[in-house]
This record gives C-alpha cells, sequence and structure tokens, in this order.
C-alpha cells in the first residue's frame, strides 16, 4: 500500500484529502505544517507527499526544499492557490514533481498521485 503524506495547515483539507485517499486504498499520514512535515517524511519515508505552501512554523517551499535535499528522489505534489505562479515555478525548480490548483477535484489529485507512483 503506497503511502501518501498530506500537508496542509487547514484541518477541513486535510481530512477531506485523508477521507479522498483512504478511499482509493491509500496509507495516509497528515502534518499541519512543513516543519512537521519534514519530521515526518524521515520517519515515514512516504511515496508521495502533497505540499500546501503557506503555512506556519515553516512554509512548503522551505520544506519542499528540505524534503528534497535529504532526499533527492522525493515526490513531492504542491497544492497551490490561483495566483501562486511564481510560487509554482520556484517549486519545480526545487524539485517538486508536479502542483495542483485549489480548490481541486478528486480526480484530479489521483491523477497526480497515480502518475507518480507508475
Ligand atoms: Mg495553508
Amino acid at each position: 500500500m503506497a503511502k501518501v503524506l498530506i500537508v496542509d495547515d487547514a484541518e477541513f483539507l486535510r481530512v477531506r484529502l485523508t477521507k479522498m485517499l483512504n478511499t482509493d486504498g491509500y496509507e495516509v499520514f497528515q502534518a499541519e505544517n512543513g516543519l512537521k512535515a519534514v519530521a515526518a517524511y524521515k520517519e515515514l519515508h512516504p511515496d508521495v507527499v502533497l505540499m500546501d505552501v503557506t503555512m506556519p512554523e515553516m512554509d512548503g517551499l522551505t520544506a519542499l526544499r528540505e524534503i528534497v535535499g535529504f532526499d533527492p528522489k522525493a515526490r513531492v505534489v504542491m497544492l497551490t492557490a490561483l495566483g501562486q505562479e511564481s510560487v509554482v515555478l520556484e517549486a519545480v525548480k526545487s524539485g517538486a514533481r508536479d502542483f495542483v490548483v485549489k480548490p481541486f477535484e478528486h480526480e484530479r489529485v489521483m491523477k497526480a498521485i497515480t502518475k507518480l507512483l507508475s
């Protein structure tokens, strides 16, 4: 069973994504900020990370860089908002594999994950 780490400071979003992914048979872990995400990544070695951008403690770009620095093969998908095009560019340069714009469709998230796992 593939492991997915969901990183977002919005609880409702973590809950929604967790339900979505559990239904599709993934093992899901959650982190509420970048700092916890980096720690969770090192401990759990998830197959895919879904990473929010704007979070307290440590933002998603910084966490992305730390995770990729730790594991260059890390598969991180950024969860971005409309108008964050410059963040997307930075994230891709920093090793993000894909991005999904919020509010997202179930299908779009699943497509991003299955593509990375194939
Ligand atoms: Mg946020």
